[in-house]
């Protein structure tokens, strides 16, 4: 067992490490075989080029460099490719749309040097939105066009050092690993990180559930929205006093924050009112839309709903995402290039059967969604709950045609016992 974690601090390869900026890289098989990135690199040299992969063929090729100077994708083509994946939520899209661009225009100003003078800062940006409304829909809709590293981490899971949880620097791991290790191409990557709210200081959001207090976990992501040099381990997790870091500039790094602040509209009514009673006149008043008082969140709300201000200051870039009524609902069905009823008829015809949806059988399907209060994540389990026994019949038989009506799809319902299930 000694020889095993003597092993563990030592190179397979070399024995090394033999240069002192050398990280070791344990094997996911067996994390006491190690090796060391000098020998990562020479294997790259020597065999890289034959197959296609490492750094040399990395770095000669531009698309791998990250963003590509000839083929930048404008906002509003990235709108396009937003639209053809994620149903309404247009303003979050066009701000989305354009911080994106602006990051591959502050990467590429960068390469070239054109003007050492101005140094354009990068905008990270915040979504607020209801959960199920398409935040990790839009970021990896967002990861599906981008040719730079991307990655989603969920901020519950980070804890200050020295608690049960992950370290804040891991979430960097997962975008090194996303780079396949290249340290240059994740410095120019993007960081989802999922359920921000979670991390609002306790006492000021009464919704928390948290023991550990969030200040001190939104105080470490702050290093990292700053940009600083983060010493980052090469296997996640929390730090291991004996295992080699790797040292990951943030500066250039776009951090995309998403979270439902379950509550803010309170905040946001209460602002409101006050202002308006204060310094408008009426009609100010009777404008504001009192059914979706997010799309007026402003910084301030985030500040009394619990994030440090630092923090707010670091995401100057806040839109809000719509919650999607039974018209969205059913366009989220059917419109999407990967809407669930496609992938469902898609399904169905690799086994011959030309599968179709009634009108009235995807209403019903939105129906029981709102009614189960489960939003367009619901809808997923519903219409799985009605495909179930076709799915288990068809396969093998004759059939060739498969319509799916309001009766059929309300009889699979009641058999899945959806409703005893979810009402509990
Ligand atoms: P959250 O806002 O909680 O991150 P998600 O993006 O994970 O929600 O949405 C859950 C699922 O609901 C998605 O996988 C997608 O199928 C569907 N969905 C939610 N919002 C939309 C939308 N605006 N357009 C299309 N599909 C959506």
């Amino acid at each position: 067992m000694a020889k095993k974690n003597q092993l563990g601090n030592r190179c397979a390869f070399c024995g090394g490490p033999t240069s002192p900026g050398a990280a070791l890289l344990p094997s996911p098989i067996d994390p006491s075989v190690c090796i060391c990135s000098d020998c990562l690199g020479q294997i790259y040299d020597l065999f890289g080029e034959e197959l296609g992969v490492g750094r040399k063929s990395a770095e000669k090729t531009p698309a791998r460099k990250g963003a590509s100077k000839s083929k930048v994708p404008t906002p509003r083509e990235i709108n396009d490719f937003l639209n053809q994946y994620v149903i309404g939520q247009d303003d979050a899209k066009k701000y989305l749309s354009v911080a994106v661009y602006n990051h591959y225009k502050r990467l590429n100003q960068k390469e070239s040097d054109l003007d050492p003078e101005v140094d354009i800062e990068k905008s990270n940006i915040i979504i607020v939105g209801p959960t199920g409304t398409g935040k990790t829909l839009l970021a990896k809709t967002i990861a599906r066009l981008l040719d730079v590293p991307f990655t989603i981490v969920d901020a519950t899971v980070l804890t200050e050092a020295g608690y049960v949880g992950e370290d804040i620097e891991s979430l960097l791991t997962r975008l090194l690993q996303a780079a396949d290790y290249d340290v240059e191409r994740a410095q120019r990557g993007i960081v989802f990180i999922d359920e921000i709210d979670k991390i609002a200081r306790k006492g000021d959001n009464p919704s928390i559930t948290r023991d550990v207090s969030g200040e001190g976990v939104q105080q470490g992501l702050l290093k990292l929205l700053e940009g600083s040099v983060v010493n980052v381990p090469p296997q996640g997790g929390r730090k291991h006093p004996e295992a080699k870091m790797i040292p990951v500039d943030t500066k250039d790094i776009l951090f995309i924050c998403g979270g439902a602040f379950d509550g803010i509209e309170r905040k946001i009514a209460h602002r409101l009112n006050t202002h308006v009673v204060g310094y408008s006149t009426s009609a100010a008043k009777q404008k504001i839309q009192r059914d979706n008082y997010l799309q007026y969140v402003a910084p301030q709300d985030l500040k009394s709903f619990g994030l440090i201000p630092e923090i707010i200051g670091r995401l100057p870039i806040l839109t809000h995402l719509d919650p999607l009524d039974r018209d969205a609902l059913l366009r989220v069905l059917t419109e999407p290039k990967n809407a669930i009823i496609r992938q469902y008829v898609k399904m169905f015809a690799m086994d011959g059967v030309k599968l179709t949806f009634e009108q009235d059988a995807l209403e019903l399907i939105v129906d029981k969604a709102i009614e189960y209060k489960l939003g367009a994540r619901g809808l997923r389990s519903i219409v799985e709950s009605i495909m179930v026994e076709a799915m288990f019949n068809t396969p093998g038989t004759k059939t060739k045609e498969l319509t799916i009506t309001r009766d059929y799809a309300l009889e699979q319902i009641q058999k899945a016992h959806f409703e005893t299930d979810i009402v509990k």
